[in-house]
């Protein structure tokens, strides 16, 4: 494990040319201070925890310093946000100060969102307040203790400099970490300027770092499309069987990597709703929970659109073109494991009719696939914890009978299959009234140790964790009036 001083900034992204990014630093904040971090995501720049206590690494996560090697600048790219094309966005607060490379030959970009005015900001501040930057930092670790590919989140640091939202709040800044930010609009905004160059380039570095076998063949370009396709299909169906809701899939925030990116006001299903809408400014419901994957769908065409200058319309539509089934199949294979069925055939209408029993009798999500676990197939007795979950009984009683006859069939040993659920059912997961009491607890107390509770304990959303039983109930009552809004 090593210091500040033993870092390895490479900065692949500042080595190209200066189309693609300003150079710009970080707005230093006053008194900077630090909230929390992730001893995880630390050790993947090989950094010792002891460094944390050093205030060169407060001053730097703060944007107040910058450390030999790094080359700060801020990445430019466009989108279709809401379905409109915006022609340029860029990071508008994020700042990319470099790329380490760690012993394991692993690239990480370090970036801090909130790190003040870019020439991106638009009307914006540059800043980014506590309360989102809690909820970035809890999400990235979680999904990522959950298995779900994402950018990684290593500290926040505060300061008492006021931000503006629809009250004074404090800023703060999250550092990120993530082998590359490029996305989808990355390679949008030079498509609608017409200039091809730049899109090319901007594949072959992509591909060179990141998909790097397919630098073999004499044309790259689609199945590049087609492996980013299969990634995000990959990713949504992740999405879907957790219950996640991103809330602003917009095309400057899907990943070229199928990484989870850019939290804002993201959700966790409690009651199981597909049409969950977890952003209070999505009057219409485009991101709703279950339209996620024909809405990663749409985004796809958008980036095949933009790789078009690299191939004809008919190859990139192609490329794109085993979305549907490659996510179906995902999708599918997912729950069917949190199911514990083995049989695709017999296990999807069992699965589907369980989810619609769930959505009609507002039945926990995350509760109903842990107590699942548990059931008892053999002697089809009545499984009362499940069953009380359910308004209407005799509906749960006459799926239940079917799904013990499943399992039943299947030759199903209760305890090695309900072992093998919990490994894909988690028990703990980001609920927002407990991100939301984190956040009370820091804003109004300048307490963080719930912060840090709710990091160890989703580090480990699959293990029994007696003393933290509490944060797998249901949400209290107060938890009705949260409002998430796009305001960050
Ligand atoms: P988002 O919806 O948070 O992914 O952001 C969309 C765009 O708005 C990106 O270009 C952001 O960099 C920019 N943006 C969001 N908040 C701010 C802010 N407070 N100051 C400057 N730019 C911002
Ligand atoms: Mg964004």
């Amino acid at each position: 494990m090593g210091t500040l001083e033993s870092l390895h900034f490479d900065n692949g992204f500042a080595r190209l040319p200066e189309a693609y990014y300003s150079r710009v630093c970080p707005t230093p904040v006053p008194d900077p201070y630090l909230v929390c971090y992730s001893p995880e995501a630390l050790a993947l720049l090989d950094l010792d925890p002891r460094e944390m206590a050093r205030p060169e690494l407060v001053e730097t996560l703060a944007g107040n310093r910058l450390l030999p090697g790094m080359e700060a600048l801020a990445a430019l790219y466009a989108g279709h946000q809401f379905g409109h094309y915006v022609p340029q966005l860029g990071d508008g607060r994020a700042i990319l100060l470099g790329e380490v490379k760690n012993s394991a030959g692993e690239g990480w970009e370090v970036q801090l969102k909130g790190a003040g005015r870019t020439p991106y900001s638009r009307g914006g501040d540059g800043r980014a307040v506590l309360r989102s930057s809690i909820r970035e930092f809890l999400c990235s670790e979680a999904m990522h203790a959950l298995g779900i590919p994402t950018t990684r989140a290593l500290a926040i640091v505060g300061s008492d400099h006021p931000v503006y939202r629809e009250d004074e709040e404090t800023a703060a800044l999250v550092t990120r970490l993530a082998p590359s930010f490029v996305r989808f609009g990355s390679f949008e905004v030079f498509y609608y300027r017409n200039q091809v160059e730049p899109i090319r380039h901007l594949a072959d570095y992509v591909i060179a770092r990141y998909y790097p076998d397919l630098q073999n063949l004499g044309d790259p370009y689609p199945e590049f499309l087609r492996q980013v396709a299969l990634r995000t299909a990959g990713l949504m169906a992740q999405w879907q069987a957790v219950g996640f809701s991103h809330g602003v899939m917009n095309t400057d925030n899907m990943s070229i990597l199928g990484l989870t990116l850019d939290y804002g006001p993201f959700g966790f299903l409690d009651a199981f709703d597909p049409g969950f809408v977890c952003n209070h400014s999505d009057t219409g419901g485009r991101y709703a929970f279950d339209q996620q994957p024909d809405v990663a769908a749409w985004n796809l065409t958008r980036l095949a659109q933009a790789l078009v200058p690299l191939m004809s319309v008919e190859t990139a539509s192609q490329a794109i073109g085993e979305y549907p089934q490659a996510f179906a199949g995902a999708y599918v294979e997912r729950m069917t494991a949190k199911f514990g069925l083995a049989d695709g055939e017999e296990a999807v209408p069992l699965i589907m009719d369980a989810l619609q029993l769930l959505a009609q009798n507002r039945v926990d999500y995350t509760i109903f696939m842990r107590h699942l676990c548990a059931f008892d197939s053999a002697t089809g007795a009545p499984n009362a914890p499940l069953r009380d979950l359910f308004l209407d009984r005799a509906a749960f009683d006459a799926w239940a009978a079917r799904y013990g006859a499943a399992l039943r069939r299947q030759g199903s040993d209760d305890a090695a299959r309900g072992a093998a659920m919990r490994r894909v059912n988690p028990k703990y997961i980001l609920r927002n009234h407990l991100a939301e009491i984190a956040i009370r607890r820091a804003t109004d107390q300048r307490d963080y140790s719930e912060i840090e509770r709710l990091h160890r304990l989703l580090a480990h959303p699959y293990d029994e964790q007696p003393e933290f039983e509490a944060y797998a109930a249901e949400p209290p009552d107060w938890a009705r009036t949260i409002e998430v809004s796009c305001s960050s």
